[in-house]
């Protein structure tokens, strides 16, 4: 009997929790206290400040005693921490675990979508623990619809994680993407990694699709390993890219190419796409283009290191790969074209929750620390379009923060260290 009642007792309080998370609006005030403060903007960390949050929002941020902290405001001493924006990913695949765990091709083909859905979850916790209060989750590889869902179950507060931007199932041109055909007997129809589309008519038609359904941004394929000798090829005309591209404008949505290859980026860029992922083998005169037309570049760099460990015998410290070394160029040519380059990992590829390896990655190849902070916050938030809302440490935007033990603004490494996690005014991790 006893037990019984301890059962419904904890269901009740379960239920409360739930339902309190879900009602949104914490209604509780903080005033956060670490070392120094970096706001996001150009400016250094500022030491001696604190930073006052009130309902999920930053109310105030300066020198502590320029506040007017209200009583019974929760006071929470960060020693030898610096307090930063929550951080950005712009390139994650929270439906796929590392390769070295299972390839590719078997977790789009042999897990179950009830299964991935599980995995996502346990992923968007990791990733908001680590500091990243936002994603921009580039399409579910095979799981569907799944990442409407996942997002919907943050948003209500049923699982923790951070902020999405979703791509749901991703467009590719028929046959072109995985798992590849020629990998397999012509007579079976495979389930595919995203969805297949060839013409204008069913170009336009998936967009319209996937945004009824719920994406935020439109992800397509602009070129793949589709060569006859495996080398990366463009896979849609420009016809097809350019109905992708107006679908998805008219109704508000950016577009996301993937793209590796400099034919592949520069039909994309042509065709008037958002922002392009992974750009290796970019040319200057490429780079210097989208800088001209405002798009965007996410390296993804750290995928590239994870695949050249799983697949090429490539050890950390050793000397770069050929393919290490093509992503490296790539993006060197990147910064010095003066492009907005944004933290985009491809996490997934590599464990969720260590996504603090693309700035490193940043930072190692010619980025300053805190140009790479911005990269992951303010510059990442501008090309999400929601600089008005998260990215920076400024009265009115939304209270997603981050204390690191010592100055990520100094040392980037310090990004591993996080000691306090809030989200919308929400504690999650704290010292
Ligand atoms: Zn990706």
């Amino acid at each position: 009997m006893s037990r019984l009642l301890a059962t419904v007792c904890a269901g009740v309080l379960l239920l409360g929790a739930v339902f309190s998370a879900h009602a949104g609006a914490p209604v509780s005030t903080f005033l956060l206290r670490p070392d120094k403060v970096w706001t996001g903007d150009d400016a250094p960390a500022h030491p001696g400040w604190a930073v006052l949050v009130r309902d999920g929002v930053i109310v105030a941020a300066g020198e502590e005693r320029t506040l007017s902290v209200p009583a019974g405001a929760r006071r929470i001493d960060l020693p030898g921490t610096t307090l930063t924006p929550g951080l950005i990913d712009l390139h994650s695949h929270l439906f796929l675990h590392p390769y070295n765990e299972a390839a590719w091709n078997d977790q789009v083909l042999k897990e179950p979508e009830a299964y991935r859905t599980v995995l996502a979850a346990r992923h968007a916790r990791d990733t908001l623990m680590a500091g990243f209060t936002t994603l921009r989750d580039l399409g579910t590889e095979g799981a569907g619809y799944a990442d409407v869902s996942i997002k919907r179950a943050i948003d209500e507060g049923l699982i923790p994680g951070p902020r999405l931007f979703i791509a749901t199932r991703a467009i590719v041109a028929s046959s072109s993407y995985g798992p590849a055909p020629r990998g397999f007997r012509p007579d079976i129809e495979l389930p595919q990694g995203a969805q297949e589309v060839t013409g204008r008519e069913e170009a336009m038609r998936a967009v319209r699709e996937q945004a009824g359904r719920g994406a935020d941004w439109i992800k397509l394929y602009a070129d793949y390993r589709i060569g006859s000798e495996g080398s990366a090829q463009p896979t849609f005309t420009a016809g097809e890219l350019q109905a992708i591209v107006e679908a998805a404008h008219l109704s508000g949505r950016p577009v996301a190419a993937h793209a590796a290859s400099d034919k592949g980026m520069r039909m994309a860029i042509e065709a008037g796409v958002d922002s392009i992922e992974h750009g290796y083998a970019g040319s200057e005169a490429t780079f210097r283009r989208m800088r001209d037309r405002g798009v965007a570049y996410l390296p993804t760099l750290t995928a590239v290191e994870a695949t050249e460990q799983y697949f090429n015998h490539y050890q950390p410290g050793q000397p770069p790969t050929p393919k290490m070394q093509e992503a490296e160029q790539g993006f060197r040519r990147a910064l010095a074209a003066g492009v907005t380059i944004g933290c985009g990992s491809d996490v997934g590829v590599f464990r969720h929750g260590d996504n603090w390896r693309e700035p490193t990655w940043l930072v190692k190849l010619g980025m300053t620390p805190a140009q790479a902070l911005r990269a992951c916050t303010s510059v990442a938030a501008g090309i999400l379009r929601q600089q008005d809302r998260i990215g920076r440490i400024t009265p009115g935007l939304r209270a997603d923060l981050v204390a690191f033990t010592g100055d990520p603004s100094e040392r980037i490494e310090a990004l591993q260290q996080p000691v306090l996690v809030m989200k919308d005014g929400v504690l999650l991790r704290q010292p």
